[in-house]
């Protein structure tokens, strides 16, 4: 999405965080606690209890595709072979989780475990690190077993572990089931707290409906809104929802602008929003917009952060999600067993199977909990019966025939009724299965034609996805019930809601893109402090690691002598002066011609063959496609640098695809400083998909060297990527640098688009191609002489 021009003033602050889910709150929390001025920036709305979607007109309003005008609480994602479901909204995740906050492992916190596609997954941090940051957010957030412990669900899969000699347990979760010091009981009133509520609204105990994974209506989860973000709020903090940071820089003299997005109420359009966009300046930037929400800003943004070190968008992983179902469980007798999926909260228990790293274990470790669902889902299960549904209503109405038009009158039809709904078991004895654990992190998060896209596979973790598959079976089976797949299965794909990694952290730059306490290695004071920092699965749900690992990080901040607030326009970005654009050339006799150039670049290097090799390793590729177009060729030649105008576009994933070229120079054979050389050179000012303005310069290096090496040299660009749009003669700041070559079929190609124009076609054709002609005779077969240096001789 193409963000809008900034207007207005620029704000300042102490720091800005991005995404107000589990790690942006408790970073937001922190900051404003010790007295920083914190803005917090979070894309969705804010959810107070009673506003959740419920009705099918609302649940078809509540996905967030702002390009579309959805602004609603559901980021559903589909990559090659993975699914995502995010949240959008104040509290991010929290709003739509289960509430479970569990530990990491001890020993999950593996060192130097190689991976099947090469390299390490490797914890440079141990439980004992985060122990008292877990312990903080468990102050907050409040988390026990669920105090119903003979609700049907959880006592069937209790059973079921009992029965295969496996670990159960009821995990802690983040919900309030009764009053202070009172007995667990529905809807009583929870006492605010000294903090207060950011939404003003009185909140209720949980009423046991399962509705927890589409958002509490009655305020019962202790959500991220509800506890750090309305105590963040108390402290000061300024917390702006529909507010989505669409670009952000670092400033020269240290501290960050970030701009951002604003959507606003349409006062012509009710249906739509206005938009508006904003900037913050601010010392430190947290962000904390989710795994794939900060690695797709930093990718977006990656010319801003040339520091960044080249294990961005690594270590994805799923932390092993896999559902599946056990349909239809039975008691001994062969009846129906009602397990009551939608009664209690969405998980209860949980079941705990080790790990290689563990005493007794083998592969990789893994939990299966119970995944309760809405009440309402259970008709939606029923009505998916359709032909049993279609019989029973058939049968049904005949029935009412014969009573209306039969010799008994009987106004009583309530049996007739219960008969179309049949014994309803068909959802109240399904049990879906939520697994997820240890697999491997080999994902790569990259953009392709500016769209966040994720190379996973289970093919890499499909020992550990059958050994889960076969417990579930086990679980089913015990449960005297069908194991059922989830239909993406069928072609190896899953469905996760517990996307991690790509901004992972690491011991040093070649390892992560931050440190241990999620501070970039080569951008002081930006921090991640949400899942996109884990460097493998954290095995449990993740989200009490991700909020710990967040405090520690702020901990750390503020331990740090607090940075001088960026100093107004300190690394404003020159905007293209008039005088750096080209001049028009006057039309006469023209000429253009189109070019395509391949090759590779990498960000990080000056040097252009550095950068093609190892560009060329990581599969980081560059092109353009330029016309040339030479409009007065007679001026052209007489002129020294042999000027022409280059427009089109550059492809670059990794500056976001194709890139129109806003401005482009080309110069043909214009002699260089070393003798008996003359370069072609290009340059051209493109943005990246974040807006932030990037000058490719290139050259052409024509010269006699040994050999007969025209055709290399002509077909040879050096190119360098610079930060801004930098005007000819300047070489900028350079963050990157590669090689291209234009192919021999490209070559050919590009002879058949040599164009005319003006009144004297033939003759600017012909001119163009002697000057050409004449300029390599006098580089190749020419002794160098002075006079063969100069322009002017043309
Ligand atoms: C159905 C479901 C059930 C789950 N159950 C559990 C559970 O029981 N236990 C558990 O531990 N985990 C659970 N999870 C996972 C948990 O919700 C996530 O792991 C956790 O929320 C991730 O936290 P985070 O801070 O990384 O990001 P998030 O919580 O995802 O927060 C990111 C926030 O950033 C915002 N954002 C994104 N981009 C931008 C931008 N450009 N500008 C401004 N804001 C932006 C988003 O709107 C979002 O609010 C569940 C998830 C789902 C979907």
């Amino acid at each position: 999405m193409g963000a809008p021009t900034p207007a207005g003033p620029v704000e300042y602050c102490d720091a800005v965080v991005v995404g107000s889910g589990f790690g942006g709150s408790v970073a937001a929390f922190r900051l404003a606690e010790a007295g920083r001025s914190t803005i917090v920036l979070e894309r969705g709305q804010a959810y107070p209890p009673g506003s959740f979607a419920r009705n099918p007109y609302e649940m078809s309003r509540a996905f967030w595709e702002p390009k579309d005008d959805l602004y609603g609480l559901f980021d559903v994602r589909s990559f090659r072979k993975i699914e995502a479901i995010v949240s959008s909204g104040l509290g991010g995740g929290s709003l739509i989780y289960a509430n479970v906050l569990l530990r990491k492992d001890e020993r999950w916190f593996v060192h130097d475990s190689p991976l099947p596609g090469g390299g390490y997954e490797h914890w440079a941090i141990s439980r004992d690190d985060l122990e008292p940051h877990y312990d903080a957010v468990a102050t907050m957030l409040t988390p026990q077993p669920s105090p119903y412990p003979d609700l049907p669900k959880s006592r069937a899969l209790h059973e079921a572990a009992g029965k295969l000699g496996l670990e159960s347990f009821a995990p802690p979760l983040a919900v309030t089931f009764a009053p202070p010091g009172g007995e667990p009981a529905p809807k009583q009133v929870i006492p605010e707290p000294p903090y207060g509520n950011i939404h003003g609204l009185a909140r209720l105990t949980c009423r046991l409906c399962g509705e927890c994974d589409i958002g509490c209506n009655e305020g019962s989860k202790n959500t991220m809104d509800h506890t750090y973000l309305s105590a963040a709020k108390h402290l000061g903090a300024d917390i702006r929802t529909l507010a989505e940071v669409t670009a952000m820089a670092p400033l020269d003299g240290g501290g960050y602008e970030v701009t951002y997005t604003q959507y606003g109420s349409d006062p012509v359009d009710e249906g739509r929003r206005s938009r508006s966009s904003r900037r913050i300046r601010c010392s430190n930037l947290l962000l904390g917009a989710g795994s794939l929400g900060t690695t797709s800003l930093l990718l977006r943004n990656r010319v801003s952060f040339p520091g960044l070190g080249r294990a961005l968008g690594t270590r994805f992983s799923g932390n092993g999600d896999l559902l599946a179902f056990a349909m239809g469980a039975r008691a001994q007798d062969g009846s129906g067993r009602l397990i009551d999926g939608s009664y209690g909260p969405v998980i209860t228990t949980a079941i705990r199977v080790p790990d290689g790293a563990d005493n007794g274990g083998s592969g990789r470790g893994y939990y299966i909990q119970e995944a309760g669902f809405p009440e309402f889902a259970n008709w939606l299960i029923e009505v998916t019966r359709v032909s049993t549904s279609l019989r029973r209503s058939t049968s049904t109405a005949w029935e009412l025939l014969k009573h209306r038009f039969g010799s008994r009158f009987e106004s009583t039809i309530s049996a007739e009724v219960a008969r179309v709904i049949g014994d309803g078991m068909m959802g109240s004895s399904a049990l879906p299965l939520l697994g997820m654990g240890r697999d491997v992190p080999d994902g790569k998060i990259t953009l392709r034609d500016g769209e966040l896209d994720i190379d996973w596979t289970s093919a890499t973790s499909m020992a550990y996805f059958s050994s889960m598959r076969d417990t579930m079976r086990a679980i089913s089976d015990a449960l005297l019930a069908t194991f059922h797949d989830s239909p993406l299965w069928w072609t190896k794909r899953v469905i996760t809601v517990h996307p991690l990694g790509g901004a992972p952290m690491g011991r040093h730059v070649h390892e992560g893109v931050t440190d241990t306490f999620g501070e970039s290695f080569g951008h002081p004071g930006l921090y991640v402090v949400d899942g996109a920092v884990m460097p493998g699965p954290v095995g449990p749900n993740p989200a009490l690691t991700i909020a710990a690992l967040a405090d520690r990080g702020v901990e750390h901040l503020l331990s740090q002598p607090k940075a001088k607030r960026p100093a107004p326009n300190a690394g404003a970005e020159p905007s293209p002066t008039s005088s750096a654009v080209p001049e028009p050339l006057i039309e006469g006799d023209g000429v253009r011609f189109t070019e395509q150039m391949k090759g590779f670049l990498a960000l990080g290097e000056v040097d252009p063959v550095t950068g093609w090799q190892r560009a060329r390793q990581l599969g980081h590729r560059f092109m353009f496609e330029l016309t040339i177009t030479v409009p007065d060729v007679e001026r052209f030649v007489d002129a020294g640098d042999h000027p022409g105008m280059a427009e089109g576009y550059v492809r670059c994933e990794l500056l976001g695809g194709r890139l129109p070229v806003e401005h482009g120079w080309f110069n043909l054979f214009v002699p260089s400083a070393e003798q008996g050389t003359r370069e072609m050179r290009y340059r051209l000012w493109i943005r990246d998909l974040s807006g932030a303005p990037v000058t490719m310069s290139g050259y052409k290096m024509v010269r006699d060297d040994a050999g007969l090496d025209v055709w290399r040299d002509t077909s040879t660009l050096y190119i360098t990527l610079a930060k801004g749009h930098v005007p000819p003669g300047d070489d900028g700041e350079v963050i990157g640098a590669g090689v291209l070559r234009i192919l021999p079929f490209d070559f050919a190609k590009q002879l058949t688009t040599f164009k005319a124009s003006g009144e004297g076609k033939l003759g600017s054709l012909a001119s163009f191609g002697r000057f050409f002609m004449r300029s390599l005779r006098d580089i190749y077969l020419t002794p160098s002489t002075p006079a063969s240096r100069g322009g002017q001789d043309d």
